[in-house]
């Protein structure tokens, strides 16, 4: 990947759009022969299959982010990802694109989308998917727009990244898509600069961007955390619409369990870079199953509904998990109410205790 300085900030969930624009080799690359619209609709998922992934850093010491962490995503469907401050969400969500920082090791594991291993095709066919395919929605549209090109312009630059198009309709395409994601006035919207718009009128800009070539997933990184309230259930229902109507899966990663509760189908749990609880969010809700997650659910069901535009998780008992040293046992162990011997003694898996239930943890055997 051409001089991606940018890194860090892409893994936050930030900027990835505007980082992939500032790349003018790698925009002239993405030209390709495609005829828009190629695929209308789309009705691909995405499944990680025991993904581990590493950081390097300084002294040789190795974090591991994600730990055999596997999910489907399905078309179509809005999943939740949920889990306290680093415990490899980020991660996840930026290895669906492969777009991890230079001192990120993929250990283990696959992504498969559409007949394909995500991290074994080459770089090129990778950008022909990444931002057409599978769109990122980053969390600060702030740092994701670029300053000094009007908000069209910045949308149709995607477009003219992957879609052959004449320049009259590739800008009528520009103007639907404002009109889609809440503007009345598309043609003024389109030649505004970001600043003068405000945070939400912003943040659907992004949305615009990222389903410009109507995707098959997208995956929006606390995509509603700067916002308030009221701010935010609006763009959650915008995000909601628009996945119905274009049938895209969307997969929103939120540190607030009210963003969740109100607009996901399903939701995955992560605790130190593993997937420790899944479930529709209606039982996850009604009857979280992991002691991490009843913890979770146990903290943050005073912000219930929405009052708190971004929540940190650090204030369950006991100290985060040292990522550096993989011991054997259920890494929630130390920080466990209900731990029991077994729980430090073997490594946990997988159980179903009901239908549409999944959870790593001895209580429910093992
Ligand atoms: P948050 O809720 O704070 O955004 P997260 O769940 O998204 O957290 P990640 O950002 O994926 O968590 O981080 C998972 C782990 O990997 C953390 O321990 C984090 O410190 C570490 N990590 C993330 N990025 C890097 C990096 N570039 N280099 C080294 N370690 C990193
Ligand atoms: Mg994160």
């Amino acid at each position: 990947m051409p001089g991606f300085s940018e890194y860090p900030r892409v893994l936050r969930g930030t900027s990835v759009i505007f980082v992939w624009l500032q790349q003018p080799a790698f925009v002239v690359n993405l030209c390709t022969a495609m005829k828009f619209p190629a695929e209308p609709y789309n009705e691909s998922g995405i499944f990680v299959d025991q993904l581990s992934v590493t950081y390097e850093v300084n002294g040789g010491q190795t974090i591991r982010a994600l730990d055999r962490a596997s999910i489907e995503i399905r078309p179509a469907e809005f999943i939740g990802i949920f889990g306290e401050s680093g415990s490899g969400k980020s991660t996840l969500a930026a290895t669906f694109v492969r777009l991890l920082p230079q001192n990120a090791r993929y250990e283990h594991g696959s992504i498969q989308f559409r007949g394909r291993n995500l991290l074994a095709i080459p770089e090129s066919e990778l950008r022909r998917i990444r931002g057409a395919k599978i769109a990122l929605i980053p969390q600060d549209p702030a740092l994701a727009l670029n300053p000094v090109i009007t908000v069209g312009d910045q949308i149709a630059e995607v477009l003219r990244a992957h879609v052959r198009m004449p320049a009259k309709e590739r800008r009528a395409r520009v103007e639907e898509l404002l009109v889609e994601v809440g503007f009345d006035q598309s043609q003024r919207i389109y030649s505004a600069y970001p600043h003068q718009l405000s945070g939400g009128q912003r943040q659907r800009i992004v949305i615009a961007q990222a389903m410009a070539c109507r995707p098959a997933v997208v995956i929006a990184d606390e995509p509603t955390s700067k916002l308030d309230a009221s701010l935010q259930a609006e763009i959650l229902a915008l995000m909601r619409e628009i996945s119905r109507r274009h049938r895209a899966a969307f997969v929103l990663i939120s540190h607030n369990p009210a963003v969740l509760a109100g607009s996901v189908d399903r939701i995955v749990v992560m605790y130190a870079g593993r997937i420790v609880e899944e479930g529709r969010t209606e039982d996850i809700f009604r009857r979280p199953l992991h002691p991490y997650t009843q913890a979770l659910l146990r903290l943050t069901s005073r912000y219930l509904p929405a009052t708190r535009p971004r929540i940190r998780f650090q204030a369950i008992d006991g100290e985060p998990p040292d990522l550096t040293a993989r011991g054997v046992g259920c890494p929630f162990a130390a920080r466990c109410p209900e731990r029991m011997q077994v729980c430090t003694e073997r490594d946990v898996y997988e159980t179903t205790p009901h239908p549409f239930q999944r959870v790593s943890c001895f209580k429910y055997g093992n």
